[in-house]
């Protein structure tokens, strides 16, 4: 996907050293008088006494031709008063907007000179992404950056006109905070004044946005930064941007309908298209068909259940709850070691193994596997194998046999492994999840964990199912996904304190440790807390999706790297004694 994101507002940007910027001017233009400033991007010697500057500011680049004689190097910031005139014949650049003119008469001024710059600012030069943070302010000055900030900025502008038009308000939440039951592990800031006491910095508005709710806002949003102490990945940085929100007095369609419109209005006005409405899909059943909860649905090959094929069966390795095929279409010749890889990546993903079977034709003409196990296989299960697949010979057909989610899980994973194009490859293919699990997973001491958080509501049919059965209670939890990853997710909340109690009870959280962990957000809803619902959906993954970034440092002015250092400014760094002594900490010797 690549963001329409162009420079079309060229009146605006006149200022009191400018008249006009330089990417902006056209043949039209042609004897005007004009004043512009910018970086020069590379000079040419043309002749004793002429030299051809391309001056660049965010919008483009122009040629002026200036006196020789000037001292004007790469990225000097310059003022040139000038006239537009047509390029003489036979030297138009046909890929450059401003190619058939050029700036002549040159006055210049120097704003700035500058040192040569450690790396090439040209958009084609492969350079070092180390050495791009460390000067990120040089590297913002490219036109890939430039135009990934610009479009980061028409999303967030589209998301702030979207909520406001649907009656939401923007309220800022605290960044010093208290800790927020989300899973993810958190910073802390130590008190200066209050010695050996922290805030938290939080890794969501949620429980600010619900006491919100609670406070009579009816509708909060906020783009809203957030801070989680997880190691890095491409769609993960310390800190990242949400566009938050929560209503009262609200269901789960309305939340999707608020979450869709801002969405599709960010991607109208990034790509310049507005998407259809976006599908719904239960977890069961994403897991099922694409054995992810995040299914990256520009891939259409599908799980198969083949269970009741093996119930029964004399094949030691279908001896499992649960049989699942993958179809690989065309992917027979795959080669041994590559087979190999892929079953290693299906035992580190907890599966026993992985069967493969290549779809051959056989000598008499008909359909055939070729595998280590079709000895094994009944013809009755050879075939309906195929049949079920809808395999063609030339297929490669991947088997796991397990528990029903392993055997989904570890599918999925090879599924987008190996068939997911890179994300930010069209088409954009946007997907609801609805009906997540209430509890997923167990903590260390045996309890069930929540899957989205504690705060979550579970589906009213479900609720009786919470003491006897807590795996099986679905909750009113959603998340929006595009192309395989995960955008957002949001739930309705528990507003009832019974039910609150039941949920804390099933996750093994005593009265006194929620009191003690959020018993300001009990308090207040002991004050009459309306129904209410949310959601939060990643900004900068969006961004990245449609600037054609398959990594979110791309989009975020000043990131992080993945080992969660700022090579720019040298965070995190050491702090003085004297710093350390007055927030009431004690250095500790470090390792060697
Ligand atoms: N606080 C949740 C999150 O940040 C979103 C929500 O439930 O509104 O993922």
């Amino acid at each position: 996907m690549t963001s329409q994101a162009t420079f079309d507002r060229r009146d605006e940007e006149e200022t009191s050293l400018r008249d006009v910027m330089c990417g902006t001017l056209r043949a039209a233009d042609i004897g005007r008088s004009v004043s512009i400033c910018g970086w020069v991007s590379r000079r040419r010697e043309h002749g004793e006494h002429l030299a051809f500057v391309d001056l660049r500011d965010h919008s483009g680049i122009i040629q002026c031709v200036i006196d020789g004689a000037h001292d004007v190097r790469s990225e000097y910031v310059l003022r040139v008063t000038g006239t537009v005139r047509g390029r003489p014949a036979g030297t138009i650049n046909e890929r450059l907007g401003t190619g058939e003119i050029e700036i002549g008469d040159c006055e210049i001024e120097i704003l700035s000179i500058a040192e040569p710059p450690p790396f090439s600012l040209d958009d084609r030069a492969e350079i070092d992404e180390q050495v791009r943070l460390r000067h990120r302010y040089l590297d913002l000055r490219r036109p890939r950056m430039q135009r990934n900030l610009r479009t980061r900025a028409s999303i967030n502008r589209a998301l702030r006109s979207a909520m406001d038009r649907q009656g939401f308000v923007e309220v800022e939440t605290p960044i010093l905070w208290a800790p927020t039951p989300e899973g993810a592990r958190e910073f802390a800031v130590p008190s200066r004044l209050h010695h050996g006491s922290f805030y938290v910095l939080p890794q969501s508005p949620q429980l600010a946005k619900q006491l919100l709710m609670v406070g009579g806002v009816d509708r909060y949003f906020q783009i809203a930064r957030c801070m989680r102490d997880e190691d890095l990945r491409a769609d993960r940085q310390f800190e990242f941007t949400q566009l938050d929100l929560e209503a009262s007095f609200v269901s789960q369609d309305d939340v999707l309908a608020f979450v869709s419109e801002a969405v599709l209005d960010a991607a109208e006005a990034a790509l310049g298209e507005r998407p259809g409405a976006i599908p719904r899909i239960t977890w069961r059943e994403a897991m099922d068909r694409f054995g992810s909860d995040k299914p990256d649905l520009r891939v259409d090959a599908e799980l198969v259940d083949m269970s009741a094929i093996f119930e029964g069966s004399e094949v030691k390795a279908f001896s499992a709850p649960v049989v699942k095929v993958l179809r690989l279409e065309g992917a027979a010749d795959s080669s041994r070691s590559v087979l190999d890889g892929w079953t290693e990546r299906a035992k580190a993903a907890g599966a026993k193994g992985l069967a493969w079977f290549r779809v051959v034709r056989t000598d008499a003409g008909d359909l055939g596997l070729d595998s280590p196990l079709d000895r094994f296989l009944s013809d009755a299960e050879r075939s309906s194998m195929l049949e079920l697949s809808s395999a063609v010979a030339g297929d490669l057909l991947l088997a796991v046999a397990d528990e029903w989610r392993t055997a989904a899980e570890v599918l999925g994973m090879l599924r987008s492994t190996i068939l997911s194009p890179p994300v930010s490859e069209g088409p954009a293919r946007y997907v609801w999840v609805i009906d997540f699990p209430m509890f997923d997973g167990s903590d260390a001491q045996g309890n069930p964990m929540a899957a989205h958080h504690p705060f979550t509501m579970p589906q009213p049919d479900d609720l009786e199912l919470l003491e006897s059965d807590p795996y099986a209670v679905r909750s009113q939890a959603y998340d929006l996904v595009l192309n395989g990853w995960e955008l957002g997710s949001g739930s309705v909340r528990i507003h009832r304190p019974d039910i609150q109690a039941r949920v804390f009870r099933a996750l093994g959280i005593s009265d006194a440790d929620a009191d003690a962990r959020f018993g300001f957000l009990l308090n207040a809803f002991r004050y009459g807390a309306p129904p209410h619902a949310g959601f939060a959906f990643g900004i900068d993954r969006l961004a990245a999706i449609f600037t054609g970034e398959d990594n979110i440092r791309e989009v975020i002015a000043f990131p992080k790297t993945q080992s969660g250092t700022d090579l720019m400014t040298g965070a995190p760094a050491e702090l003085t004694s004297t710093a350390i002594a007055e927030l009431g900490l004690r250095p500790v010797v470090k390792e060697s």
